[in-house]
């Protein structure tokens, strides 16, 4: 039985395990995908642990990507550059770090809109560390143009540095999302907007822009899934849209094929994952209907 895990801070909501777990049971394959929370302090007590366990791999999540980066015995090149590992293999006693989520975006984006990365310019809303790994292995794959807008520049401008260096070919940019002028020629450039801020996922949050701002030709991802306010705005000004879960498929899809070495069997994770969702919404619809009258 081989043992799978994702790592993070929290995890409990996480869908990946049935995802995962429809994938390994489609191709037959004899193994455990489990949600490990770990605070950050206790992150290298963690790594051991899965190493000494002989665990074959694992994701890692939010806070523990940048950190997992630095543990590792080798680390791809994108991985590298944008400093964020979200999938570990362990394979003869190595551990080999990758990031997937620049594919699971770009295929997603793929999938939506039917937009290519390489020739393509794009817009994020936000420069944490999803945005990061995204935006930088989007220039190593050929895009033409990246601009980042993030209410602390300073992040903005870090990915900019490190897009210079890795992909001199880019054209990339960083500016505040309350810069209207700046908001809006960007806009009318990019070709897809990524929303990357984890705003909009809790009731009274503020919009990452302002929507009115948005051309109704300018397609929009939001990693989010789900929906939030912003893509809703998005929809009613009439741009294409999707949600984050398409993202989340494939980053998914791209581990399972890492740690397996076989194509994934698609169609079965997507339907885990969409199973998986909607059981949630389920219990979170029955949780609000409890508070109403509790
Ligand atoms: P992160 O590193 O914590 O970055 C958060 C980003 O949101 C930063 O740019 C931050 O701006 C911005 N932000 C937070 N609160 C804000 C506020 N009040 N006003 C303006 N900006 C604000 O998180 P992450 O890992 O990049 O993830 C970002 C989102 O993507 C999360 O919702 C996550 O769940 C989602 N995600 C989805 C997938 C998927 O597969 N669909 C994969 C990865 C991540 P500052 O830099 O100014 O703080």
């Amino acid at each position: 039985m081989e043992r799978y895990a994702l790592l993070g801070w929290p995890v409990r909501h996480s869908v990946s395990p049935q995802m995962q777990g429809a994938g390994f049971r489609a191709l037959g394959i004899e193994a455990t995908y489990e949600l490990i929370e770990v605070a950050p302090p206790d992150l290298d007590a963690c790594v051991r642990r899965l190493r000494a366990e002989g665990y074959a791999g694992w994701n890692v999540t939010v806070p523990h990507k940048e950190a997992m980066a630095e543990r590792m015995d080798a680390v791809d090149p994108a991985a590298r550059a944008a400093r964020s590992v979200n999938t570990v293999l362990h394979r003869g006693g190595r551990l080999c770090g990758h990031s997937t989520d620049g594919y699971g975006l770009a295929a997603a984006i793929r999938e939506s809109f039917g937009i290519g990365i390489p020739g393509g310019r794009f817009l994020f809303l936000g420069a944490g560390g999803a945005a990061r790994a995204a935006s930088v292995a989007f220039a190593c794959q050929g895009a033409a143009e990246i601009q980042i807008a993030n209410r602390t520049i300073g992040k903005a401008e870090d990915v900019v540095r490190i897009i210079a260096e890795v992909a001199p070919h880019c054209r990339a940019a960083a500016f505040r999302p309350d810069d209207r002028a700046a908001l809006a020629a960007a806009m009318a450039r990019a070709q897809c907007l990524v929303q990357a801020t984890s705003l909009g996922l809790h009731p009274g949050e503020p919009m990452p822009c302002d929507p009115a701002c948005l051309p109704g030709t300018l397609a929009v991802m939001d990693m989010v899934y789900g929906g939030t306010p912003f893509l809703a705005a998005a929809a009613r000004r009439g741009c294409p849209t999707a949600d984050g879960r398409g993202m989340l498929l494939h980053q998914g899809v791209r581990s399972f094929e890492i740690w397996t070495g076989r194509p994934a069997p698609v169609a079965a994770m997507r339907r885990g994952l969409e199973e998986a969702l909607e059981e949630r919404r389920r219990r979170q619809a029955v949780e609000a209907a409890g508070d109403k009258h509790a």
